[in-house]
């Protein structure tokens, strides 16, 4: 070829790079995602300059070690990583997979990205190389932790609701019992006819921010429903557990409320009670919330047939 068509081939390729690495910054600047590529023959790394750039590395960096690089990977997050991968170097053709993973970018901070990538192959049908993008989803998943403890709580009260119940139940370690202590509020029915259904929101708000103050941080407090709650305990003895639900009753019952409704005038005094029902369970139990709601249940029907504002806890041999 004579030389002055070799310069300008030449002259094209060069452009065409250029084009070509601009488009995967300005990808990476809209998208705010990296793009990488990983060789599997002789394990080099590529990575766009904007990458680079977010993992810390200067521009002119010539390679990012791929040690280096999975050292960024969550280690919590590593094994499914290498899960796909090793799927994906066995398939047979192209394969993409995609999965959340917390990368660190910078120093000290982890942030949720989304790791979307493809096994290349040659023309023989072997794998040659990884190739894919790193795009930032903490944005996303910060959205999605707070829909999650928002779905956890009750709207009225701010309570846990039965699903943050369920949460709890299943965190509850190994090693520890349970305690739980169902309640109700007495004659709430009355109060309502009496008083108004806003005023009776109120009070449900009011006793759940009294309640919250008798607890410690790790026990839970959770609107079942209605005007029906429950508080479960870790780690306390039997006499601990109804001395906590004691309390709960006094707090109740020693002071009236005092609620003020918008628009509704002056403020009114209302005297409320609970009746409550204490049940146990070790936390390795086959049956984790069904028998022990039952239990805690059970005694909580004895408090109400009692006379109400009582405490009854359920003796093992009688609730089984
Ligand atoms: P008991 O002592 O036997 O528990 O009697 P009670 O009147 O408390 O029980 P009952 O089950 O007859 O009535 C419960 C009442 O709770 C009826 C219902 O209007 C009221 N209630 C349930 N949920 C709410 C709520 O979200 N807001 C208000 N204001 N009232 C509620
Ligand atoms: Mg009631
Ligand atoms: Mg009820």
């Amino acid at each position: 070829m004579p030389l002055v068509a070799e310069n300008c081939l030449a002259a094209l390729y060069r452009y065409q790079l250029s084009h070509r690495s601009r488009q995967v910054e300005l990808f990476h600047k809209v998208a705010d995602c990296g793009v990488w590529e990983v060789s599997l023959r002789n394990g080099r790394v590529w990575c766009s300059q904007g990458l680079k750039l977010a993992l810390g590395y200067p521009e002119t960096y010539p390679r990012v070690p791929l040690r280096r690089l999975a050292a960024r990977l969550h280690p919590e997050d590593r094994a499914a990583i290498w899960t796909h991968l090793r799927a994906a170097r066995r398939a047979p053709e192209k394969v993409q997979f995609r999965l959340d993973a917390r990368v660190r970018l910078t120093k000290d901070a982890w942030s949720w990205h989304e790791i979307i990538a493809e096994m290349q192959h040659n023309e023989q049908g072997e794998p040659v190389a990884l190739a894919g993008v790193l795009v930032d989803i903490s944005r996303r998943k910060h959205e999605e932790e707070l829909a999650q403890a928002a779905s956890e709580r009750d709207a009225l009260t701010g309570a846990l609701n039965r699903r943050g119940l369920d949460r709890q139940m299943a965190a509850c370690p190994t090693v520890s019992t349970r305690h739980l202590i169902l309640f109700d509020i007495d004659h709430f029915k009355q109060i309502n006819d009496t008083h108004g259904h806003l005023v009776g929101d109120a009070l449900l708000l009011q006793l759940v921010d009294r309640l919250q103050h008798e607890l410690r941080p790790e026990d839970c407090l959770v609107r079942l429903g209605g005007e029906e709650f429950a508080v479960l305990a870790t780690g306390m003895q039997d006499d601990q557990a109804v001395a906590l639900a004691e309390r709960l009753r006094h707090r109740v019952a020693d002071a009236p409320f005092c609620v003020e409704v918008p628009g509704l005038g002056a403020p009114v005094s209302v005297a409320m009670s609970i009746s409550l029902g204490v049940a146990r369970q070790a936390c390795d139990d086959a049956e984790p919330l069904g028998q022990l709601m039952a239990e805690a249940d059970q005694a909580l029907y004895a408090a109400k047939y009692a006379g109400r504002n009582t405490v009854v806890a359920c003796d093992t041999s009688d609730c089984r």
